[in-house]
């Protein structure tokens, strides 16, 4: 991390929680970790539960984020939710581009970048998440396909709303499967991806960008991923589902 830039740690609860779940998970958890001042929590239930865990945002520091939207802002797309509605119900996150969407669902860069635009048209940050799957890293193709995939999110998109996006880099070989990424493996990447964003803005808005890492974040190596000084946070799937292993998380190096 980097005192300059406000650390963030992102719950993605994937398709888990009801929104009677939500509930108790997040007055436990606001509750037993108190105000956040020097860092941002943000969680991201289903959608089913986002309005559920507005009602019971207490605590300074935390803010809710969704997990997908469609790019339109209405529509005949059935089963779709639009920004303005996300919006609406208080989210001011959306994670855009995990890598569960782009080989699940087919998304492709194309729609990632009309997805981050029209996440900031509606007033919100796009969390947009990157990565490389195993075969790439081994083929020596990380930072080509990592740097492609920035550069087309962030095309289109301004300077003032290129410093506010969120990147989250996870390797898609470290997410569910217990496997993390060094922390200088990830630094190596997240330099790369800011050195990235230097080269189409400029340097201070690539000082600006937070970026965070996500793929198997635990209690036991969180604080080595924090203490290098471009990670500026965690995108946590598996260890943000219990109180008190994402507890721990978000008091990363105290
Ligand atoms: C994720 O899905 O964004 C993720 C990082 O999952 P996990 O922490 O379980 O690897």
């Amino acid at each position: 991390m980097n005192p300059s830039r406000k650390p963030l740690v992102a719950a993605n609860w994937k398709m888990h929680k009801t929104p009677g779940d939500t509930v108790s998970f997040m007055d436990s958890i606001q509750k037993e970790t108190g105000p956040c001042e020097d860092r941002e929590v943000v969680i991201a239930p289903p959608f089913t539960a986002l309005a559920a865990a507005k009602q019971v945002l207490k605590q300074r520091g935390y803010k809710i984020s969704a997990q997908n939207c469609h790019w339109e802002e209405k529509g005949a797309f059935t089963g779709e939710i639009a920004p303005v509605m996300l919006r609406d119900i208080g989210c001011e996150y959306v994670l855009v581009g995990h890598s569960e969407r782009r080989h699940i669902f087919g998304e492709t860069d194309e729609m990632i970048r009309k997805k981050a635009a029209s996440v900031f048209k509606a007033g919100m940050v796009p969390i947009v998440c990157v990565g490389e799957v195993l075969d790439e890293r081994e083929a020596g193709k990380t930072f080509d396909v990592v740097g492609a995939q920035v550069s087309e999110a962030l095309n289109g998109l301004s300077a003032t709303q290129a410093e506010k996006i969120v990147i989250a880099y996870e390797p898609v070989w470290a997410i569910g499967t217990g496997r993390t990424a060094t922390p200088q493996q990830a630094q190596e990447v997240h330099a790369f991806i800011r050195e990235r964003i230097g080269a189409i803005y400029d340097k201070e808005v690539a000082n600006r960008v937070r970026i965070l890492y996500g793929g198997s974040v635990k209690p036991d190596n969180v604080d080595a991923l924090m203490s290098e000084p471009d990670i500026d946070g965690t995108l946590v799937g598996g260890a943000s589902l219990e109180v008190s292993s994402f507890k721990r998380l978000i008091q990363f190096l105290k």
